[in-house]
């Protein structure tokens, strides 16, 4: 990779973005707990040379995190955030500066308490005593080191006794880290019911919105969706200018049908016949059951003469059906009323129009497409 080529962040790894992200974070409190050191060395706790070699300390684990996690190296690890590595390896400098902080000591302490916070929302109980563990062994080895070789220096009993004041601390602090895990753990999986229970309420309103508009036996538009469609075409029409026609359709002999084949077959025929009419119009059309054996045709923007070609095409799509599991021989045709809707009038009309056409091809010998004669 060339160096232009180099971000801070990831650009296609939105995962690692997250961790470093954190990782920044944690940057930041390195830098307050780097102020606190300066604050040691002017209030003269700390010697320059320690805040030296904190600083250099604090840089060179940050710098190995940062590269660790920028390079990749952080995915082979079971926890590839590396929390706790970033969380104990940060106690480090801090140990280092407490061991010659003088009287100042016991202040680290409150320190280490922020960073043992930090990993409150991300460990399991296991991993924050470890984390705990690690903090006083650290300090234990501390107390024993300045034993050695600064005996005149300490309080032996109060470092003890501090030490044992963390721990304590630390042992209820790792309890109550215990507790929001519970509570986010039971927050997550409320989530997830909610999620879920969200999806199966959408897809229920999907079906009840289907079942007010749609016809249970066919699967088309139902009687109370077609008129709602027609009221606002009628509407439109007015503003527009525009033209609609309504074509009525009524199955041939369907008596006869149900009383050879019986009822169910009829259903089927029924079926049959809705998607071959819907699937002969376009997009902007609307096709439904208007009971029973009767179906209807909204077409939008179209004059008489276009709705005669759709009815006729419709018309022919539904002789030429065959239904060989039934009956070879069994051929369904329907007749067709059309008519264009006259501005200004009521939808009730128009449909009383293509009502009177259907009767009128029904008496002509059915199987065909007759137009209500327009104004
Ligand atoms: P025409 O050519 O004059 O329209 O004759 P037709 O037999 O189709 O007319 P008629 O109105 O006398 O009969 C309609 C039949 O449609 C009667 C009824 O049993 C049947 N039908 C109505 N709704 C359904 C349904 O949901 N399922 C079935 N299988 N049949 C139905
Ligand atoms: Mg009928
Ligand atoms: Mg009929």
């Amino acid at each position: 990779m060339k160096m232009s080529d180099f971000t801070i962040f990831p650009v296609d790894d939105p995962e690692q973005k997250i961790r470093l992200n954190r990782f920044f974070m944690g940057v930041g409190a390195h830098a307050m707990n780097a102020v606190f050191v300066f604050l040691c060395w002017a209030m003269g706790y700390l010697d320059r040379h320690v805040v030296a070699i904190y600083l250099v300390l604090a840089l060179a684990l940050n710098a190995s995190v940062y590269l660790m996690l920028r390079s990749g190296l952080n995915k082979r690890f079971s926890d590839p955030s590396l929390t706790f590595l970033q969380i104990s390896l940060a106690a480090l400098p801090g140990l280092y500066s407490m061991y010659f902080a003088g009287d100042a000591r016991g202040t680290f302490l409150l320190l280490g308490l922020a960073m043992f916070v930090f990993g409150m929302f991300r460990f399991k109980t296991r991993e924050f005593v470890a984390l705990a563990l690690v903090i006083l062994v650290g300090y234990g080895m501390l107390i024993a080191l300045l034993l050695v070789f600064h005996a005149d220096e300490i309080k032996l009993k109060m470092e003890l006794l501090q030490w044992m004041a963390y721990a304590v601390t630390l042992m209820q602090l790792s309890f109550l880290a215990g507790f929001i895990r519970n509570l986010r753990s039971t927050l997550h999986d409320k989530a997830q019911q909610l999620a879920a229970q969200n999806v199966e309420l959408e897809s229920a309103l999907q079906r009840i919105g289907d079942l007010a508009v749609r016809d249970e036996l066919t699967g088309v538009y139902n009687r109370r969706y077609l008129m709602e469609r027609i009221s606002e075409e009628t509407l439109r029409c007015v503003r527009s200018g525009s033209v609609f026609c309504i074509c009525m359709i009524d199955i041939d002999f369907f008596k006869k049908v149900n009383d050879t084949y019986g009822h169910l077959v009829g259903d089927d025929i029924l079926r049959a016949v809705a998607s071959t009419a819907s699937s002969a119009l376009r997009q902007t059309d609307c096709f439904g059951r208007f009971g029973g054996e009767e179906f209807l045709m909204l077409l939008t923007d179209t004059p008489l003469e276009g709705a005669m070609i759709t009815a006729e095409r419709v018309r022919y799509s539904i002789e030429s059906l065959c239904f060989p599991e039934i009956d070879q021989r069994l051929r369904v045709t329907v007749s067709i009323g059309v008519a264009e809707h006259i501005r200004k009038t009521e939808p009730n009309a128009t449909i009383k129009l293509a009502d009177e056409a259907l009767y009128r091809a029904k008496e002509n010998g059915r199987n065909q497409c007759l137009a209500a004669p327009s104004s």
